[in-house]
């Protein structure tokens, strides 16, 4: 199989949709609806695209764990040699669980660090604090004194680059509130550099997310590389230069070549990073599990409101919530092709009483009925990982395809998983 033939390991054969080979309907009536479909093999060529694309620069893949945190994908990827962006104590201990032997290949970004959280990371003994202001990096000099550790510190820039994306996932500029403002970082790196209990070792940078130029990267690493070239002049050290995540993919239906085009943001990158010597952090997140992953879903109803028709599928916003949030596109295809259904036009929605629980409107597919599997695409980042309960729902299975094999990652929840916690 060419990587050119599709991005996604979602495809048909003949009139079946398979994930690396595996019958989706199948897996549907085994698992239940709705259910999350992941491939283990197109995460793993994913990784391998980025090792390719950085061949001869020392680097470490850092996933980002936000984008899919789910354990059994996190053990797979630190077996891979990936090490971990998290933005909180309880990803730290995602990965303390699922892959323990690369806690020292973490890295811990996020604006509001609390003092247990820094515990934890210290005591873990991870690679880096990526530290979001100084208030924060007073607080850590204090836990790690405490604890009579050394924290490894890089302060999170905000390069003021605008990187093209949804207003929501755009961090790169100085109206966010993501890092410490470029300017003023050589006074914060001089108060780090005197402050017991904290080693500055690196500089993170990170402007956004579903970017899919690779300028903005370059503009970004190009003023981090020289932030650390003056640095160095005041006796300075940095080793590690994170470049964060970011990096796109396409949603819908256009041709995109995963491999190609993670060349061309190493390519960029390379051009700024030569002739200097660092270590490079990447953060990707969404490029590695995006494409990896669907969400598969059965028709309860149709019905027809007006001139507008609904398909009203058994998962909802809750399962994905994509689509209600940033008004994102999912490519809708369905489970088994049928040559004589002929195209619909209809708002694909859920069951939660909100009017944003949509995952398309007005989206031309063959005519969905009732009991109609359908898979929305590219669901692998940012699906599960935001999932809720509202509406009292429970969270769907999830399943990873590995050489052929069927894995349950997730079993879905019972209404007991949801009351635990509750008292009354
Ligand atoms: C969200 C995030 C990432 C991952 O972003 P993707 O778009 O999924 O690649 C990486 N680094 C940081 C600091 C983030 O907040």
């Amino acid at each position: 199989m060419s990587s050119s033939a599709s991005p996604r390991p979602f495809v048909y054969d003949g009139d079946r949709l398979v994930c690396s080979g595996v019958d989706v309907a199948a897996l549907a009536d085994e698992f239940g609806t709705p259910l999350y479909v992941y491939s283990a093999d197109a995460v793993r060529e994913r990784v391998a695209m980025i090792a390719n694309g950085f061949a001869g620069v020392d680097h470490t893949i850092c996933y980002a764990v936000k984008a899919n945190s789910a354990l059994g994908l996190l053990k797979r990827l630190g077996a891979l040699g990936c090490g971990f962006d998290i933005v909180s104590g309880g990803e730290l201990e995602r990965v303390r669980r699922a892959a323990p032997e690369a806690v020292s290949r973490v890295v811990f970004s996020g604006v509001g660090k609390q003092a247990w959280e820094m515990d934890a990371a210290l005591e873990a003994g991870i690679l880096q604090f990526n530290v979001e202001s100084e208030a924060e990096l007073e607080l850590l000099a204090e836990r790690a004194q405490a604890l009579g550790k050394t924290a490894r510190v890089a302060l999170r820039v905000n390069p003021d680059v605008f990187a093209e994306t949804h207003p929501y996932i755009s961090t790169g500029m100085s109206e966010h509130k993501f890092g410490i403002a470029i300017a003023r970082a050589r006074q914060v790196y001089a108060r780090a550099a005197q402050l017991e209990g904290i080693e500055p070792t690196g500089v993170s940078v990170h402007i956004g997310s579903q970017i899919r130029s690779v300028e903005p990267f370059a503009a970004a690493l190009q003023r981090v590389r020289e932030l650390v070239e003056e640095l160095r002049k005041d006796g300075i050290n940095l080793r590690n230069v994170d470049a964060g995540g970011g990096f796109g993919i396409e949603y819908g239906t256009a041709a995109f070549d995963p491999a190609a085009s993670v060349q061309q943001y190493a390519k960029a990158l390379r051009s700024v990073l030569e002739g200097f010597d660092a270590h490079l952090l990447l953060e990707p997140g969404r490029f590695i599990i995006a494409q990896a992953g669907a969400l598969v879903t059965r028709v309860l109803y149709t019905k027809q409101n007006g001139a507008k028709r609904f398909v009203i599928a058994d998962a909802a916003m809750n399962d994905l919530i994509r689509p209600a949030l940033y008004k994102a596109h999912h490519e809708i295809v369905p489970v088994l092709l049928d040559a004589s259904r002929p195209a619909s036009k209809a708002d694909i929605v859920g069951p939660v009483c909100e009017s944003g629980d949509f995952f398309a409107q007005d989206r031309e597919t063959a005519e969905l009925r009732s009991g109609d599997l359908v898979a929305l695409l590219d669901a692998g980042a940012y699906g599960m990982s935001l999932a809720s309960h509202y509406n009292t729902r429970v969270h769907p299975a999830e399943v990873l395809i590995e050489d052929g094999k069927t894995v349950l990652i997730r079993r879905r929840e019972t209404l007991d998983d949801l009351f635990v916690a509750e008292l009354y």
